[in-house]
Formats: C-alpha cells, structure tokens, sequence
C-alpha cells in the first residue's frame, strides 16, 4: 500500500531578492524549515525509508547552507561583498525564493532517492517554509 512518510530539517539563512519592490529586497534571514516528504511501498522492515537515513542524506545539503548568505549570481553588490569578506556563502543561478529553494532541494534529491536501492519509492515532495504562515512546496515523481 502507496505510505507517506515526512521529516523536517532546519537552518538559519541570509538572502535578499534585489529584484523585489518590498521589504524583501534588503539582506534579512529566516529560520528556514524543510518538509521532506516520501511515497512508497514501506519495505519488509514496515519502513518506507528509515528517518536515520533520511537524516544522513538530508542533513550535509542543509550543512552547506547553513548560517550562510544565499547568494544569486546576478546580485553583484552582494557577491562581491561576500567574496571579498570571506563570510560564508553559496552562489546560485536564480533569484533565491523559497519556490527556487524548494526546487534545488527537489532537483538535488531526486537524483539520491532515484537510486538502485530506493526503486520502491515513488513520489517525492519538498516544502520549505520561510515564516510560520507561508511555504512553497515542490513535489513529483522519483
Ligand atoms: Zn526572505
């Protein structure tokens, strides 16, 4: 029977959307939260997959962000910035919203649960949450 099974991991990041005409377009942070959800046939162990490995897989993509500036390449004030205080960061191609973060998340995972051990899963969904009242949630196939 298709089971559904969630985690959530979270991170302290800095971003800004230079782009945006608000509020949003100055350097703030969110304690950021992420909903990794998995569907699948659970295994002869009753699990769909284990939350300890989940956590394995999970937690160096969150280490990598962590307590740093997302920084979109096109934003060159902050770029340059981050370079040349060698605070840390991680440059990325699009404008840093939570939909993009969702997606990096999505597109990054799909690639580890699409592996030869983890046929039995079938749809993966990844929410992230800026605030308490909004998120963006990406979700598909594996
Ligand atoms: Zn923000």
């Amino acid at each position: 029977m298709l089971t559904r099974i969630a985690k959530d991991f979270r991170w302290e990041m800095a971003h800004r959307l230079p782009e945006h005409e608000g509020g949003c377009r100055n350097v703030h942070g969110h304690s950021y939260q992420m909903w990794i959800e998995l569907a699948g046939e659970p295994l002869e162990s009753g699990m769909v997959l284990d939350y300890f490995d989940l956590k394995e897989l999970v937690d160096p993509l969150v280490a990598e962000i962590d307590h740093a500036f997302l920084c979109s390449r096109t934003d060159t004030l902050i770029c340059d910035f981050m370079r040349e205080s060698g605070l840390k960061a991680v440059y990325v191609d699009w404008p840093t919203t939570a939909e993009n973060i969702a997606r990096w998340f999505f597109e990054r995972l799909r690639v580890t649960f699409a592996g030869a051990s983890m046929k039995h899963l079938r749809e993966l969904r990844v929410r992230i949450q800026e605030t308490e009242r909004t998120y963006a949630e990406v979700s598909g196939l594996l």
